[in-house]
Formats: structure tokens, C-alpha cells, sequence
């Protein structure tokens, strides 16, 4: 019987896994909350320094062992494929595992599932594809290759709002490439991760290719990414704990992946079919509680529309049916972290100091008893000076900002310090170009919203972070590339 299921897990601590075994942490442990109801339901360890140790120890064992080493690349892509087999057999089980520990939506969490098992088949369908290529150096007596390797232990730090979803973004290009990995889940979540882990050693994984170690960032995450055997750190998170980890790579070099947060502009002309924008405007920044690094919480409207859309947006918001996570008809659910629902509440009391309009929610939906629910909020007359705009939130927090004309509207799109997603709703496709161009961000969505694909390479610029995920890009982070000169 597995101990990860929710009813198994209730009042019990989560084991580390390290070499494919399930192991008790000697370190304290701390509690996980359902944020449906506020309460606790299981506890996990504090690793401590001597179990982080082990478990890039036990992942440079597999990187040097022939088990993980010298399997075929064809051999490596079939256990992923069985991976994902059992992943889409457990879909139910993990998913409510973390609807348990962060209140995402069930039916949100069974579509997110299903797409880590999609997407891992997409990349195990890459694992015997990867090639290195011949380089005329225009000598006659010479061979000039290059090889394409594993960069080696890989230390993937993960935050709360998708474990199982952004472990894997990192997981299956990682793997694929023939790389061993070291994961510290986020404190507030981490029970799906290590039932992933139960499933990587029924697949059939050699001991050491993936390791679990759970605990706070500032312990466990800290001894992980300065540890002098980590080949690469896969780090997803804030801006703030972005600098503090780039900070510790540099001690050894280590190179990084930073996929940090957003203040991302959805951005509605006034020639925008305005039925689908308002819809995108809305399943934008309300999805997922507005808890996703894409949140599209600063929506520009063009003044000759801005009554029209924002009365639009407060209809719809007044709709939006908050309820328990594992229901079927609710469409926003709890918070994930009490500390969300306070800041939450922090910016909205900022944000009617500063000036800003409250035209919708602004409090707890009280109707939910203990558990952490916000209603869906939306601020007019919103500036970009304003810290609701500054600042990533991180819930169902919308601001509506006006713009004269495109000249005002790019530069206010681009009036931020980061650079993760953008949206357009128009049916001018001149303008469309000239947005897509001018924008300052990794990804641009027009007409469309939170349109991610595991095989478009994904990421940030600016103070969203470097490094790109998805696509052959994700392959291209996890390989090194090595040249090869044969005179003969
Ligand atoms: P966070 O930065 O507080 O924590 C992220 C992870 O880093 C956690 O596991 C935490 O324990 C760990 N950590 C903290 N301090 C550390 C340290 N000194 N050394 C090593 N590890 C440390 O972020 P969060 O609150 O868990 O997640 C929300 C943030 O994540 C938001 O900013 C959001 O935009 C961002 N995010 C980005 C993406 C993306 O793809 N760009 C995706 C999801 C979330």
C-alpha cells in the first residue's frame, strides 16, 4: 500500500527519497495546511545538511554508475515512457495530493496531471534524438565534432503553486538528456513530488537518478545549491530568492536556470473583438486564484473602451462561483498560503491609499469559513506607478490602466521591472507585429491567453530570469557541448 494518498498522509511526516528508497529525516519537521479549511494535515522534515549531502551524493553515484551512465539514450526515453504511463494510471491520487496541499482545483490539477505525463512523452520521444553535429574546419586530415552530454547533478528547487508540473518542466528534459537530479520541493508543498518519486523507482529507474529532500529554502534549498558536486541548478521562485540563489550559484559556478515572477500585461486595443478579450482578461489573472507567474494582473485598455471593459470585467467577476477545490463547479478556490491571503489584503489596502478604484471584491470571501479564500478583485484607475502595478501579488488581484494610444500603451507595457508574458487583444495584425517586436518579454501572446505548449521554449527577461524550459531549448540547458578534433 502506498503511504501517498491524502487519507494515508493525514497526521503523518513525509520521508525523504534518496536512491530510490524512502528514508526518515533525522531533521525537525514543520506542518503542511490544507488551505480549504486552514488546518493542518501532515508534517515534513527540515532535511539537514548531512541528508542533503547524501542525496547529491547518491545523484553523482548514478551519473558515474553504468546503470544510469551507459543505458542507451533509447533505453533512457523507454523508462520515461513507462514513467509517464504510471503517471496518467495515478492521475486522481496526485492530483488530489496537491489540491490537499496548495487548494489548487481538482479539475485544474486532473488537466495539469495529464499534461505531465503528456509532456514527458514528448521529451522521452527526444532522449535518443539528441546529436552532436561535424564542423568543416576546412582541413582535409581533420575531423572536427562535437558531442552533446548530461551536464551531470541537477538541483531543482520548486515553489508551491505547481509541484508536480514545474518539477517536471525540469525533470523530463533533464532526464532526457541523460542527467540525475536533486529536488527540494517547496515547504508548503511537496507531497505529489514525492509520489512521483515512488513511480520513478516503480519505473524502473536506477538508484540515485532522482532524489527528494525536503525542507525550508534558506536551510535545505541553501546547503543544496552551494553544494560543490551540484553541476546546475534549476531554480524556479520569486525575483528576491532569484538574486539570493544566483548569489550562491557564483560560489562554484555553478550555472542556472531562473524562471522567476511577472507583472505581465494584458493589453485590449480598442479594435479588440471584445467578448474573447474580456473572457482572456479573466481566465488571465482569476485562474488558479491568480497564482500563476503568467498572471495577467495589469490589463491596459484603450480610454475609448475603458468604461465599457471595466464594466464588462465586474459582471463577470460578480459570476466567478468560489467554492471547495474539489468541486466540480467552482471556479476559484482557496489560496494556497495564509501569508497570500495577508499580502493579498496588503496591497488592497495600498492599492485605495494610492488612489486606485475598487471595483470588485477586496476582502476574504467570508461565506468560506476558515479556509484562505480572496474574492476576485479588480482596482480601476489603476497607474503604473502604483505598487498594485509594481509589484507581483500573486492572487486575483487585477488593475485596469488606461492608454491613449500605442506609442503609450507599449511603453507602459514595457514599464516594469519584469518581463515574463504578455498579451494583445486586437484584429489589427500590423499592430500585432509591431507589438510583438517592441514588447519586452519571453512570451506574447496575441489574442490568446496562457497558451503554453511543452514544445514552444519558455522563460523570462528582464528580472523574470534567464534560461529557457520546453521545446529543444529545455534540451539545450541540460546537455554541454563538447568539441572533438581527429587528426588523421
Ligand atoms: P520563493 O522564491 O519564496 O520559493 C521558491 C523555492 O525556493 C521554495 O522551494 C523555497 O523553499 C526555495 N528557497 C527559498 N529561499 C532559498 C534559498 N536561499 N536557497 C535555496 N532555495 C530557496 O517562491 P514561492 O513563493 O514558492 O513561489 C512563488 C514565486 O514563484 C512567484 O514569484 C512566481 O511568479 C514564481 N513562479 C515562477 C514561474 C516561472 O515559470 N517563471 C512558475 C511558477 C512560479
Amino acid at each position: 500500500m502506498t503511504l501517498f494518498t491524502t487519507d494515508a498522509l493525514e497526521g503523518r511526516c513525509l520521508p525523504l527519497f534518496i536512491n530510490n528508497e524512502f528514508v526518515p529525516s533525522q531533521g525537525q519537521s514543520f506542518p503542511s495546511y490544507d488551505p480549504a479549511t486552514g488546518a493542518e494535515w501532515s508534517s515534513m522534515p527540515d532535511a539537514t545538511a548531512d541528508e542533503v549531502d547524501r542525496a547529491v551524493r547518491a545523484a553523482r553515484g548514478a551519473m558515474t554508475s553504468a546503470a544510469w551512465r551507459d543505458m542507451s539514450q533509447t533505453d533512457r526515453g523507454s523508462l520515461m515512457y513507462r514513467l509517464a504511463d504510471l503517471i496518467s494510471q495515478n492521475v486522481d491520487r496526485l492530483s488530489r495530493l496537491e489540491v490537499r496541499d496548495n487548494g489548487k482545483l481538482l479539475k485544474e490539477m486532473t488537466a495539469l496531471t495529464h499534461a505531465v505525463a503528456a509532456s514527458m512523452r514528448y521529451f522521452a520521444g527526444m532522449a535518443d534524438k539528441i546529436e552532436g553535429t561535424t564542423i568543416p574546419v576546412n582541413k582535409p586530415d581533420m575531423l572536427n565534432f562535437t558531442l552533446r552530454e548530461p551536464v551531470g547533478v541537477i538541483a531543482a528547487i520548486v515553489p508551491w503553486n505547481s509541484p508536480l508540473l514545474l518539477l517536471n518542466r525540469a525533470f523530463s528534459p533533464a532526464i532526457a538528456a541523460g542527467n540525475a537530479m536533486v529536488v527540494k520541493p517547496s515547504e508548503h508543498s511537496a507531497a505529489s513530488i514525492l509520489a512521483f518519486a515512488e513511480l520513478v523507482a516503480e519505473a524502473g529507474f536506477p538508484p540515485g537518478v532522482f532524489n527528494v529532500v525536503t525542507g525550508g529554502g534558506q536551510t535545505v534549498g541553501d546547503a543544496l545549491v552551494r553544494h560543490p558536486e551540484v553541476d546546475k541548478i534549476d531554480f524556479t521562485g520569486g525575483p528576491e530568492t532569484g538574486r539570493v540563489i544566483a548569489a550562491s550559484a557564483a560560489q562554484n559556478l555553478t550555472p542556472a536556470i531562473l524562471e522567476l515572477g511577472g507583472k505581465s500585461p494584458n493589453i485590449i486595443c480598442a479594435d479588440a473583438d471584445l467578448d474573447r478579450a474580456v473572457t482572456g482578461v479573466v481566465s488571465g489573472i482569476f485562474a488558479a486564484g491568480g497564482q500563476t507567474c503568467v498572471a495577467g494582473s495589469r490589463c491596459l485598455v484603450h480610454d475609448s473602451i475603458y468604461d465599457e471593459v471595466a464594466e464588462r470585467l465586474v459582471a463577470r467577476a460578480a459570476e466567478i462561483r468560489i467554492g471547495a477545490p474539489t468541486e466540480a463547479d467552482t471556479q476559484l478556490g482557496p489560496l494556497a498560503l495564509w501569508s497570500q491571503v495577508e499580502k493579498v489584503g496588503r496591497f488592497v489596502e495600498g492599492a485605495k491609499t494610492a488612489g486606485a478604484k475598487l471595483l470588485a471584491g477586496g476582502g476574504r470571501a467570508e461565506q468560506m469559513g476558515a479556509g484562505w479564500y480572496v474574492q476576485p478583485t479588480i482596482f480601476g484607475d489603476v497607474t503604473n506607478e502604483m505598487d498594485i502595478a509594481r509589484n507581483e501579488i500573486f492572487g486575483p488581484v487585477l488593475g485596469l490602466i488606461r492608454y491613449s494610444d500605442d506609442e503609450d500603451m507599449i511603453a507602459k507595457a514595457n514599464d516594469t521591472r519584469y518581463g515574463l508574458a504578455s498579451g494583445l487583444w486586437t484584429n489589427d495584425m500590423e499592430r500585432a507585429m509591431r507589438f510583438m517586436r517592441r514588447i519586452n518579454a519571453g512570451m506574447v501572446w496575441i489574442n490568446t491567453y496562457r497558451s503554453p505548449s511543452v514544445m514552444a521554449p519558455s522563460g523570462g527577461y528582464k528580472d523574470s530570469g534567464y534560461g529557457k524550459h520546453n521545446g529543444f531549448a529545455a534540451i539545450n540547458e541540460f546537455t554541454r557541448i563538447k568539441t572533438v578534433v581527429i587528426d588523421y
